[in-house]
């Protein structure tokens, strides 16, 4: 038995057959361009291996995962040109005629890193994305989290010092949400250079104090037992490191757990599977979903 994962973004749309990190027989990135075109590479690819019995889709959003909806699958009202209003899930269905899963893109890196990564053995924690954007999944008690509609870790709002930060925020929605003020985007725009050529220390100090103010809400609210931090700003270098101490400092001494204390190091982490997880959860939701029983032992557990 053997699954496929997809992980659709706005740049690069990953897909891996396999039954896990370890047995991974084949993975490709094909660029983000229309909808269609998109679609039938990522097709063309699954063609070759038809022994692929089901499909797990991690896609960029905002998504409608209501399966009661007669959008379910679709992408809603995304600024990307050309994808708002794209049924992803029926147009993979059409062309691969195999049964599908989809969450996103953060919901299923959130499950490869609980299934085989920074996760393991915990049952709600959290994936953060800080990158070109800011996304973030939960996993709660074992699940996916979603209800209204899914989290949008992104678009919180976090307090805003115009004083420190005269910068009005890039996000199209809202100006001065968590991603329209630390995304690499808002960077970029604030500095006017991109974030990895950015060096000076009041700027990182800022962008750590953001992401920190983010992190702080999703502690106080969901709980989670551990966050994981990934996207392309987190390798900046000391930027952990930075997060970390001002997440310390914003805890103060309310919260009664060394997780938020000294054990700091333990409660805020790097992804274990790298730029992977997106496609690794991917597939290992496909095998969740769909397995046979046999078949659906965790795999965690096998490890
Ligand atoms: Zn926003």
């Amino acid at each position: 038995m053997i699954y496929g994962g997809i992980e659709g973004g706005g740049t690069k749309w990953v897909c891996a057959v396999g039954n896990g990190p370890d047995d991974l027989q084949a993975i490709v990135t094909v660029p983000t361009t229309t909808p269609v075109e998109t679609i039938d590479h990522v097709a063309a690819f699954f063609a070759m291996y038809p022994e692929t019995v089901a499909l797990g889709v991690g896609s960029f959003g905002p998504l409608d995962l209501d399966e009661r909806s007669p959008r379910f699958g679709t992408i809603t009202t995304t600024p990307k040109p050309g994808w708002a209003g794209t049924d992803i899930r029926a147009l993979l269905v059409s062309k691969l005629d195999r049964p599908i899963a989809i969450e996103t893109d953060v919901g299923v890196a959130a499950l490869g890193e609980g299934r085989f990564g920074a996760a393991r053995g915990l049952e709600t924690f959290c994936y953060m994305t800080i990158g070109t954007g800011i996304g973030g999944g939960a996993v709660v008690r074992g699940e996916i989290s979603h209800g209204l509609l899914h989290p949008e870790f992104g678009h919180m709002r976090i307090p805003h010092d115009r004083g420190r930060d005269p910068f009005a925020g890039c996000c199209p929605y809202h100006g001065d949400c968590f991603e329209g003020l630390a995304s690499g985007e808002a960077l970029r725009a604030r500095f006017g250079i991109p974030a990895d050529e950015l060096q000076a220390a009041d700027a990182w100090a800022l962008e750590a104090d953001y992401i920190a103010l983010g992190l702080m809400n999703v502690v106080c609210t969901l709980s989670p037992q551990r966050i994981i931090l990934g996207g392309g700003l987190m390798k900046a270098p000391g930027l952990l490191s930075l997060v970390r101490a001002q997440v310390r400092t914003l805890a103060g001494d309310y919260f009664d757990t060394p997780a938020l204390g000294e054990g700091i190091v333990d409660y805020v982490v790097s992804p274990a599977l790298g730029d992977r997880a997106g496609v690794i959860g991917a597939l290992e939701l496909a095998r969740i979903r769909f397995a046979s029983d046999e078949d659906r032992v965790p795999s965690s557990a096998r490890l």
